[in-house]
């Protein structure tokens, strides 16, 4: 096991128990030992089609102008084949290949070989070297903190570039837009099959490794639970945050000045989509330690569901207003920019401080105050592998004791804000308000049938004193 994982639970209680009850804990704490055939039809659905549906999306925009009915009815009409629709795809080219393989050389550099120096000057910024939470074999792993610095510095070479040097036209991300997703599957499904061939033979904590027997599911869902590289390169956390998501905001950079390249100006949506996104990537950013703690990090194993997800859906797919406002420049009028500001804003704020708020109560062990009062929560139990005993709390106080996720419900809000911002013409801005509610509703019922697991009689309690998932009296 590497140096930097230690036996050493965080501010939390624990004793040790019996053997027979470790084992108990290890068949319930994790993600599934065993493969259930809902969850592998879906994962076979996946592997097969979501390739397929990012290249629609992007070529719908590139061929059909955003349009995702037109390209079907081509094609049932017999007006156009699909060979008539791939001859006309761009294919992977050698200025492609280069520009993703600096990238990513660039990201790996500044994650490897750059400490993080924000948290320095920075007040109230927790970056650096930060601990994980306990995983379930018991070991709590370390991290360099160093996205914010990270981002930071990509941005500044950006902007220097675009005002300055001029060594490469800022649309370049949207010029080369899908011979990069070429090159952005190849690195996907590449770190996702190492990661998988890795886990059998020479994984970095095998204690943590989860197997199901089922090929397709351990593909997807990831065997191992932390995997590394030496002793800070973490897959998880870079792939998670880079390259992915400090090329968002880039992304929607290189989609602003396609705009002005080819209409002479901005629009408002579009500055309202950089706007309500860059906060969005900055959030994550500025809370990197804060991620540590939640379910990607804390639970998730790492398979072709985070690696190529990662690699290409984020990148695709989260950035398609900006896509579709570059094919379709919408000038919003006064109230209803305001209308989509305001919302997006509300919904960013609830994301953030009930967030914020379980951080806080987690962080002091609840010797803190939600809303000006000392917080209300349930005592709960659970076991890691090696039959230690830890005891947690779940908070009932402030957003927490609304809902059960409200920070989901804040996430949407802010989700529909983006798709807004397109106005009604096509549905393909869309895609990602309904991508966010199944996901985040999928995760909600994952999270708790996890949660009900660990905690076991503990949860039930929480879910009485709590009905609601994500809206109060709803649902
Ligand atoms: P949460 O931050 O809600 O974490 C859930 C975990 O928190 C539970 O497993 C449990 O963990 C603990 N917990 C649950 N209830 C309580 C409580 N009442 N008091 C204290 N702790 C509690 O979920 P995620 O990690 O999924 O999400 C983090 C954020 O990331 C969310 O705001 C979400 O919207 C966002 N997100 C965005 C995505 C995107 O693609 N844009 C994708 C996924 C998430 P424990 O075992 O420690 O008790």
């Amino acid at each position: 096991m590497a140096a930097h994982q230690e036996k050493k639970p965080p501010e939390e209680r624990k004793h040790r128990s019996t053997q027979n009850d470790a084992r108990t804990s290890q068949v319930q704490w994790g993600r599934a030992w065993e493969v259930d055939w809902f969850s592998l039809a879906s994962i076979l659905f996946l592997l097969m089609f979501a390739p397929f549906i990012v290249y629609y999306f992007i070529m719908s925009c590139d061929q059909y102008q955003c349009s995702l009915i037109d390209p079907l009815t081509d094609l049932f009409t017999g007006n156009r084949h699909l060979s008539d629709i791939w001859n006309k795809t761009p294919t992977l080219t050698y200025r492609a290949a280069g520009i993703y393989t600096l990238w990513v050389a660039f990201q790996v550099f500044l994650y490897v070989f750059i400490p993080d120096f924000c948290h320095k000057f920075l007040p109230g910024y927790v970056g650096g070297v930060q601990e994980g939470a306990v995983t379930p074999a018991g070991a709590v792993n370390k991290y360099e903190i160093n996205g914010l610095q990270a981002w930071i510095i990509t941005h500044v070479l950006w902007f220097a570039n675009a005002y300055y040097f001029h060594w490469f036209s800022p649309t370049i991300i949207f010029d080369n837009w899908i011979p990069l997703l070429w090159c952005a599957n190849v690195l996907g499904y590449a770190v996702s099959t190492f990661a998988m061939i890795k886990s059998y033979f020479f994984p970095t904590n095998a204690e943590d490794c989860k197997f199901t027997g089922n090929f397709f599911y351990d593909y997807m869902m990831g065997i191992e639970f932390n995997p590394r590289i030496g002793k800070w390169f973490d897959f998880k956390l870079f792939f998670n945050g880079r390259p992915g998501i400090v090329a968002w905001t880039l992304i929607n950079l290189s989609y602003a000045a396609k705009q002005q390249e080819l209409y002479g100006q901005v629009t408002n949506s579009m500055i309202l989509v950089n706007v309500l996104q860059g906060i969005y990537v900055l959030d994550f950013f500025w809370n990197e330690a804060w991620y540590l703690k939640t379910i990607d990090i804390c639970h998730d194993h790492f398979g072709w569901y985070l690696g190529w997800g990662d690699c290409v859906w984020l990148p695709y797919l989260y950035t398609l207003q900006g896509l579709y406002l570059v094919y379709h420049p919408v000038q919003l009028c006064t109230a209803n920019t305001i209308g989509v500001l305001v919302l997006g804003l509300i919904g960013y704020y609830i994301f953030r401080m009930t967030n914020h708020q379980k951080d806080l109560f987690r962080r002091t062990n609840g010797n803190c105050k939600i809303w000006g009062k000392k917080p209300e929560y349930i005592e709960c139990s659970y076991m890691s592998v090696d039959g230690t005993k830890y005891y947690s709390k779940l908070m009932t106080s402030g957003f927490w004791g609304w809902a059960r996720h409200f920070n989901y419900t804040g996430d949407l809000m802010g989700s529909l804000a983006y798709c807004l911002t397109c106005g009604f013409q096509h549905i393909l801005p869309y895609f990602y308000i309904v991508y966010m509610t199944i996901l985040l509703t999928h995760r909600c019922i994952r999270d708790e049938h996890r949660c009900f697991s660990k905690y076991g009689k503990d949860w039930k309690r929480y879910t009485a004193a709590v009905p609601y998932r994500l809206i109060p009296g709803i649902f």
